[in-house]
């Protein structure tokens, strides 16, 4: 629950005292997406129509245009939902066996990250966040284990 607490949308959410932050949120449009953990769940559960360029539409909200709230990206909607779907992909592959398990579980109904497997949550971690990791998926894995052990030692 806590998992987005450093999201800009979070904090947004606080101040503002109005929009939900991340983590309470079923539906994101376009220029909400930064990428933290629940934003990823939802990107995985929405992966195959965004991957064709549809972004889902807004459950609550959802208008006369046919368009997914709030105002169209500069893009449009379709590059848009190309440029999440190949930045998530691209963040997916390099995360092998672990990523594939991920989006099966995720697309199976797991959509909590404390049900989630623990090569699944690893996978997860791993692509979530603002930015590409520089290290590769093993590399990132193996130094957070090591960091784990080497806590448990005081
Ligand atoms: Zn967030």
């Amino acid at each position: 629950m806590s998992d987005c607490q450093n999201c800009r949308r979070y904090l947004d959410a606080e101040k503002k005292g109005r929009v939900l932050p991340c983590y309470m949120a079923d539906y994101f449009t376009y220029g909400m997406i930064v990428y933290c953990r629940p934003q990823m769940i939802w990107i995985i559960e929405w992966l195959d129509s965004i991957g064709d360029g549809d972004w889902p539409v807004d459950p609550v909200e959802s208008g006369y245009s046919g368009n997914s709230g709030g105002s169209a990206p500069a893009e449009g909607y379709f590059a848009a939902a190309a440029r999440v779907y190949s930045d998530v992909m691209t963040r997916l592959d390099r995360t092998g066996e672990a990523g594939e398990t991920l989006v099966w579980e995720i697309q199976h109904g797991i959509d909590s990250y404390e049900r989630l497997s623990p090569a699944a949550k690893d996978a997860l971690n791993y692509i979530s966040g603002w930015r590409t990791r520089s290290d590769s998926f093993k590399s990132w894995r193996y130094n957070k284990k090591r960091q784990k052990s080497l806590n448990k030692n005081y």
